[in-house]
């Protein structure tokens, strides 16, 4: 048997196809794969930009982009160039010797950013565990408490690891995982009186508050910016107290607001702040950054066998420096303008089905009125019967997250695609 032979039959045991592509049965996948998930029925096989195809061959615009994921779209040819060349160089050697990778994309991150430090993980939840851990750690050495608390938002969203859910003000994802992790309180969003309110009762005593940890847009829990006298106000608190601000920047961070920072449009500087989703353009990478002065780890403390791999730091240093090359910071805003516009026309011409538009840059909610019946999901359903992927932020809110170079021929397809699909389910 010739070696061609050997491959050919060795892939066809791992049910790899002719042309690469891996066999596929829904049935049998959801007989090996965990439930975690209600899934969308379709397969999706291919991605050029902002397009996907899936297994029977139909297109979509993606305006989901892995979730704020895939921030230059799919086979940008910087990133094919940056995945196979790093892949066929070096791709992992452990945090036990220096990574050059990880040193430039860390450099890159301090130079454009208020962080003097950075922490290389592989998600977003991994990114909020190490915040927790540093905030803990600095309560602990730098201020003396004995049990440090964190204050998070409530219809936040912080990850999915017993810690980060316990951060993530939303009881839906806590439900049947308790006992959940102490040191964790909680406060409406955007409501400076309940903030002032809690941090004065819970440090009435003796000083227990250690950290604030909100997101400066609330991605998963339906869109909601951060209210601009709120964060500063806020800010005051945190250097009036020694209270350290941690902002979870892993779905607005990355240019996704058309700042590379979801917190520049608050006009605040974080203590602490997190990375991940459009980080890597979806390749697994999360980032911890904080100031010098709340640095406080030290060899022991923290880890990540995979973390700041040359492979995923490279393809990070790729998302970054395209950023700047193909100027995408004021395409985010003038694509996010014309969405909204185009929105907001449709919420006109649709009353009582439509309540809203909101968001910053490419991260936009379309809200729907409280009384409707129609849900988020069934305007994200019909969308896909048109060729338009949408993502629900919460039942009543439809998420547009598109890569961040799409052009404006695409902007004004995905408009009316949406309009399509809001006649739809408002004959239904
Ligand atoms: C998605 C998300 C996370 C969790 O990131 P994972 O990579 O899924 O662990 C945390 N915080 C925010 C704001 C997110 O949007």
């Amino acid at each position: 048997m010739s070696l061609k032979t050997l491959v050919q039959n060795s892939l066809k045991s791992l049910s790899v196809t002719s042309n690469g592509s891996v066999a596929f049965s829904p049935t049998q996948f959801d007989a090996d794969v965990m439930t975690t998930y209600g899934r969308f029925p379709i397969a999706l096989t291919k991605g050029r930009g902002c397009f996907v195809w899936d297994n029977e061959g139909r297109r979509y615009l993606d305006f989901v982009a892995g979730i704020a994921t895939c921030t230059l779209g799919h086979a940008h040819p910087a990133m094919v160039e940056a995945v196979t060349r790093q892949i066929q160089t070096l791709h992992h050697v452990s945090n036990l010797y220096y990574v050059p990778e990880q040193g430039a994309l860390a450099h890159w991150l301090v130079e454009h950013s208020c962080a003097d430090k950075v922490f290389f993980c592989n998600s977003g939840a991994e990114a909020n565990e190490g915040a927790i851990k540093l905030a803990r750690k600095y309560a602990h050495t730098q201020r003396g408490i004995a049990n440090p608390l964190i204050i998070t938002a409530q219809a936040s969203f912080h990850g999915r690891t017993l810690a980060t859910v316990t951060a993530t003000g939303q009881p839906k994802y806590q439900k049947n995982f308790d006992p959940l992790m102490p040191g964790f309180a909680y406060v409406p969003y955007n409501d400076i009186a309940a903030l002032e309110a809690l941090v004065d009762e819970l440090d009435a005593e003796t000083p227990q508050v250690a950290a604030i940890m909100l997101e400066a847009l609330q991605g998963e829990g339906g869109v909601c910016p951060g209210d601009v006298a709120y964060f500063q106000r806020l800010r005051q608190l945190c250097d009036q107290k020694g209270i350290l601000l941690i902002l979870d920047e892993v779905q607005v961070g990355m240019g996704r607001t058309g700042t590379l920072w979801g917190f520049e449009n608050l006009g605040i500087e974080p203590d602490i702040f997190t990375s991940a989703k459009g980080l890597g353009g979806g390749i697994p990478i999360g980032a911890l950054l904080c100031k010098a002065a709340c640095a406080v780890f030290e060899p022991g403390d923290h880890a990540s066998t995979f973390g700041g791999n040359p492979f995923a730091c490279r393809v990070g240093l790729t998302v970054c420096e395209t950023l700047e090359a193909e100027n995408l910071l004021s395409n985010v805003k003038q694509r996010g303008e014309q969405l909204r516009v185009g929105l907001q026309r449709l919420v006109q011409q649709y009353p009582t089905l439509l309540a809203q538009v909101r968001g910053w840059g490419l991260i936009n909610g379309l809200v729907l009125q409280p009384e409707t019946a129609i849900k988020s999901v069934d305007i994200v359903k019909a969308a896909m019967g048109e060729g338009l992927l949408l993502v629900p932020a919460g039942p009543q809110v439809v998420r547009f997250v598109p890569p961040l170079n799409v052009s404006a021929d695409e902007v004004q397809q995905a408009l009316n695609g949406v309009e399509k699909a809001l006649a739809v389910v408002s004959q239904a």
